[in-house]
């Protein structure tokens, strides 16, 4: 039996691109090869807020996750990577994982819900948990996932081969690649792999985000772009304002909107940010 380390499991509504509005569990899974500190800073500067949140725990361990504060700068989701929160994150079995899955539905079944697996990067090591978890009986009626990536990581051939099989039977798998332009304080070589991308799109759908704070953002993301067609990426490409709180959010959200209309790109909201503040577990 295999077992993934789980960051967080919980029911709500899918607040950003494709599948926006949509009711889905999400299964975030601890571990990133990146950090994403240039997020919400001034060009060049990263910030130390998941440091600093985990100064304080190393003075006062936080037990859940609902007690961690929340960060305006940096990854909103430090907490499923930084090694100083993982005994947040159990390593549970994959029958664990399903059993819990179907506590949380509505329904205590799947019926319309789609399940996203996210991180952290979900596409880490815990490929060669998914099947697993997938064949699981009580995943048998789940007919869309959504991975949320950061589009570096290559799929192993089993997991794509098992994908493609996943697939053929009426299901809809979708890459949600969230790539990293330099706002996010990583480096454009390792963040831009378009090779990576372009095989997803032989397992399912894949789509680009780009979260975006100024007009240089979007700058580096139309060069972005141009790097991913010429490889031959053909999906959709979506503008996403940067902000995991409502004061940073509520700064950018219009602006990146029309941004998005004049060039004829899709915007994906927060929904997640306005609706539920981002809170832990939405
Ligand atoms: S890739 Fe995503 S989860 Fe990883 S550090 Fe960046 S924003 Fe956070």
């Amino acid at each position: 039996m295999s077992k993934i380390k789980i960051a967080e499991l919980f029911y709500s509504i899918q607040g950003e691109g494709r599948y926006m509005g949509v009711p889905s569990v999400f299964l975030r899974t601890f571990g990133c090869n990146f950090r994403c500190a240039g997020f919400g800073m001034p060009r060049g500067e990263l910030s130390t807020d998941a440091d600093d949140v985990a100064g304080v725990n190393a003075m006062y361990p936080f037990k859940t996750y609902q007690d961690l504060p929340l960060v305006s700068t940096g990854c909103d989701s430090y907490a499923s990577w930084h090694p100083d929160f993982k005994h947040l994150s159990p390593m549970l079995e994959t029958d664990a994982v399903a059993e819990r899955i179907i506590e949380i539905l509505p329904h205590g079944e799947w019926r319309n819900e789609h399940l996203v697996i996210t991180g952290g990067e979900p596409l880490l090591g815990w490929q060669r948990a998914y099947p697993d978890l997938l064949n699981h009986p009580k995943m048998e009626n789940l007919t869309e996932i959504t991975f949320e990536t950061n589009g570096t990581q290559k799929l192993t051939p089993e997991f794509k081969n098992y994908l493609q099989d996943w697939n053929k039977v009426g299901r809809e798998i979708t890459f949600s690649v969230s790539a990293k332009l330099p706002c996010s304080g990583e480096s454009w070589e390792e963040a831009i792999v378009p090779e990576v991308v372009c095989e997803y799109e032989q397992v399912g759908t894949a789509y680009l985000k780009f979260v975006i704070a100024t007009e240089q953002d979007f700058a580096d993301a139309e060069c972005a772009i141009a790097a991913y067609r010429s490889a031959g990426f053909g999906g959709h490409i979506y503008l996403m304002p940067v902000g995991g709180v409502e004061s940073v959010y509520a700064l950018n959200n219009k602006n990146v909107a029309l941004l998005a209309m004049k060039h004829g790109l899709r915007y994906s909201d927060r929904l997640q940010v306005p609706l539920f503040k981002n809170e832990w577990g939405t």
